[in-house]
C-alpha cells in the first residue's frame, strides 16, 4: 500500500497489527519489570503521542505519565544533529524511576542528550523504550534501552506519530520512504 506524504511517496512497512502486537508484549514487560513500584512514563514529544497513548492503556500497574519536547529532525529526511528544547519536565523526579517513551531512536544522540540532562537531578533509575530503532545508525551506545518496539533498516519512516514536514502523524501503520 502506497501513499503520498508532501511529496515523498511512502509505503506500508508495519501495518498497525503487528504494532497493536507489540505495544502489547512491551507493556506486559513493563508492568512485570515496575511491579510494585509507580514508574514516571516520559513521552518524548511530539512523535510518540501515540505509541505512548496505547501502550500506557495496556500497563497494568500504577504509573505517573507526563512529557518532555524535544525536536531534532527539523522537516527533513536526515538528522541535523542539532537539538531543539522546547519544553522541559514539569515534576520532581528525585528518586523516581524514570521510562522515556520515545518514538524512533536513530543516532542516539537526541535520547542520549535527554538522560544527561535528567540524570543530574538524581532520578531513581532511568530506562528507555523505544517503538523504532535503527540499529545500523547508533553512532553511541544507549545502555538504558531496555524496551524496543521494532528494528529497521536506515530507511526513513512516518506514521503512527512520526511525521515528515509535520505531515502524516494520523497514518495508522509505519510506512517507509520509496526511492
Ligand atoms: P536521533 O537523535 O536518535 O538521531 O534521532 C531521534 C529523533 O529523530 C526521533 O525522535 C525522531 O524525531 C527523528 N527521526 C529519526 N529517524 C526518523 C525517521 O525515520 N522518521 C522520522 N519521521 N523521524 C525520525
Amino acid at each position: 500500500m502506497k501513499t503520498q506524504v508532501a511529496d515523498l511517496t511512502f509505503e506500508l512497512s508495519i501495518p498497525y497489527s503487528s504494532i497493536e502486537k507489540r505495544v502489547t508484549e512491551i507493556a506486559t514487560h513493563i508492568s512485570n519489570d515496575y511491579s510494585g513500584r509507580v514508574p514516571v512514563m516520559v513521552g518524548i514529544l511530539s512523535g510518540s503521542f501515540l505509541f505512548l497513548a496505547d501502550l500506557v492503556k495496556q500497563i497494568e500497574i500504577p504509573i505517573e505519565v507526563t512529557f518532555a519536547k524535544l525536536a531534532s529532525y527539523y522537516g527533513g529526511t536526515s538528522t541535523t544533529r542539532k537539538i531543539r528544547d522546547d519544553f522541559d519536565l514539569t515534576i520532581d523526579i528525585k528518586g523516581r524511576d524514570i521510562i522515556l517513551v520515545e518514538d524512533i531512536v536513530d543516532t542516539g544522540n537526541t535520547i542520549h542528550y535527554l538522560i544527561e540532562k535528567l540524570k543530574v537531578r538524581e532520578p531513581g533509575s532511568v530506562t528507555v523504550c523505544t517503538l523504532l530503532l535503527k540499529p545500523k545508525a547508533l553512532e553511541r551506545a544507549v545502555p538504558e534501552l531496555k524496551y524496543t518496539g521494532f528494528e529497521l533498516p536506515n530507511d526513513f519512516v512516518v506514521g503512527y506519530g512520526l511525521d515528515y514536514k509535520e505531515l502524516g502523524r494520523n497514518l495508522k501503520g509505519i510506512f517507509k520512504k520509496v526511492g
